[in-house]
């Protein structure tokens, strides 16, 4: 007999985690399946084995509890402007309260009090030199967890859960959503083991993205394709950015390249912080950090080129891969190369990296030439980009500044969701960036939050 719980969720990433909490209200027969470890065996033994990835399945540095941040520094986002496509489903006012709602759990389980990004009079100062540059400024506050804390946060989340009778099925690996007669009634896992209830939530996040659309397919659910954002993580002296990071912490700003009108963006902003590996699914691609205890001399950031494919091409996750895979091909791993060797038109190497002076926060990057591996369109939107930055934060266009190549966003597939983040399939929810309906740790949080309110009314009907 498989076991019955009122709801079941897919994925400990904070979509899942953040459903649990609002059902908990409702109820505790509550099954959270993740495929990843607990926190404290999220190691990655690439790291002891001085290697660039050790290919493990799955991979505990976007798997496991807490999901893909888990280790990352934890910036929630306070803005309806980015971290996703939820006002797409509920108005800017309601995703507006939804922000305030879910930041004040963020806090209650550990957040610190700081705000980034409060001073008006600083950031339009900033907004203004933005405009001169041709560059937009997107205001947003960030509360900054920190990747310390990010940890200490997500177990509190755990252990409230469990505490409150969630029971949490780690190393489990969903593996089939099981329909009949056209509604949702359970989930099979990998092993054969089966578990029934009448709402399913589906928020495996990017790295299960793959496995959902092929279950969206198999069950006949529809999908829309994201654009896929192809860059690179910028790193310089943390000085460089400091009159910005010392206002707004993450200045999101967007430029369009004057050769191909191709919208550039700057992204994740790591003041005093370490650029890293990420893993996806065996391709290397980058990634940043920065620590809530510990700091370093640089700041990083990522440059990302947006490109929304048409007809007939429907593969923005392979085509990014793709670029990806190129710079490992080329560099065993992820590249760095000096942003005066790439104006000038060579690779850089160990000898050229040693005259520069930042020094880079991932020593076992490449040095190498991402001429080979960028597109045209995307390294030329990239330049213009950190040329226009050089005019409100000047040295970003210095050729000491690091370029680590291949920062690649995987926006999954969306699927085809009612209001409340339900797919045609009655009790068959989906969440967070998994589903393609976010990007980010607040707007995930907040999909789970949205489904986790709905069922609870259903339950209570
Ligand atoms: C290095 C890094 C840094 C980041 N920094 C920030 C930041 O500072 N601010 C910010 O807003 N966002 C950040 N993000 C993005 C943020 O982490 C994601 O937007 C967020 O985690 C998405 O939440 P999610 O719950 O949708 O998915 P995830 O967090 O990816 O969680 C999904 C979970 O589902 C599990 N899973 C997948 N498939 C299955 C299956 N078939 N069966 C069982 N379990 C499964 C996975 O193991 C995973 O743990 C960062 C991401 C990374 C990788």
């Amino acid at each position: 007999m498989a076991k019955k719980y009122d709801v079941i969720i897919i994925g400990g990433g904070p979509a899942g985690i953040f459903a649990a909490l609002e059902l908990l209200e409702r109820t505790g027969k509550i099954l959270i399946v993740e495929k990843g470890k607990s926190l404290a065996d999220r190691v990655c033994p690439a790291k002891k084995q001085h290697i660039a990835c050790a290919k493990c399945q799955p991979c505990s540095i976007v798997c496991g509890w807490g999901g893909a941040g888990a280790f990352s520094d934890g910036k929630l986002t306070l803005s309806t402007e980015v971290g996703g496509f939820l006002d797409e489903y509920i108005s800017k006012d309601r995703l507006h309260k939804m922000i305030r709602y879910v930041d004040d759990l963020y806090l209650r389980f550990g957040a610190p009090e700081e705000v980034y990004g409060d001073d008006e009079e600083k950031v339009a100062e900033i907004e203004k030199k933005a405009v001169l540059a041709d560059l937009r400024l997107i205001p947003s506050r960030i509360r900054h967890l920190g990747s310390g804390r990010t940890l200490e946060v997500l177990q509190a989340m755990k252990d409230y859960l469990e505490e409150k009778g969630v029971e949490v099925a780690l190393n489990s690996l969903c593996e089939e959503l099981l329909v009949e007669n056209g509604v949702a009634v359970g989930v099979r896992l990998k092993g054969g083991a089966e578990y029934r209830a009448p709402y399913i939530i589906v928020g495996p996040g990017r790295e299960g993205s793959e496995w959902l659309v092929a279950e969206g397919r198999r069950l006949g659910l529809k999908t829309t394709v994201n654009p896929v954002d192809i860059g690179v993580r910028v790193e310089l002296p943390a000085e460089v950015m400091e009159p910005l990071t010392s206002v707004v912490f993450e200045s999101k700003f967007i430029y369009y390249s004057r050769s191909f009108e191709d919208r550039v963006r700057t992204f994740c902003m790591c003041p005093y912080g370490e650029v890293v590996v990420e893993n996806n699914d065996g391709v290397m691609t980058v990634n940043g950090h920065s620590h809530a205890h510990k700091k370093t001399a640089n700041t990083n950031f990522a440059v990302l080129v947006s490109k929304n494919f048409t007809e007939p091409f429907k593969e923005p996750i392979t085509y990014g891969k793709y670029i990806a895979g190129l710079a490992n091909l080329l560099g065993g791993g992820v590249m760095v190369q000096r942003l005066g060797d790439l104006q000038m038109g060579r690779r850089s190497t160990p000898e050229r990296l040693k005259k520069g002076l930042v020094i880079p926060t991932l020593p076992e990057a490449t040095p190498g030439d991402l001429s080979l591996v960028l597109p045209y369109r995307h390294l030329l939107a990239i330049m213009e980009m950190l040329q226009a930055l050089d005019m409100i934060a000047p040295g970003v266009n210095s050729r000491n500044t690091l370029l680590y190549g291949v920062e690649v966003k995987f926006y999954s597939s969306r699927l085809h969701l009612s209001t409340h983040l339900e797919t045609k399939i009655p009790g068959l929810f989906a969440v967070g960036d998994g589903a393609g309906v976010t990007r980010g740790l607040m707007q995930a949080s907040i999909s789970g939050v949205i489904v986790g309110k709905e069922i609870k009314k259903r339950l209570g009907e």
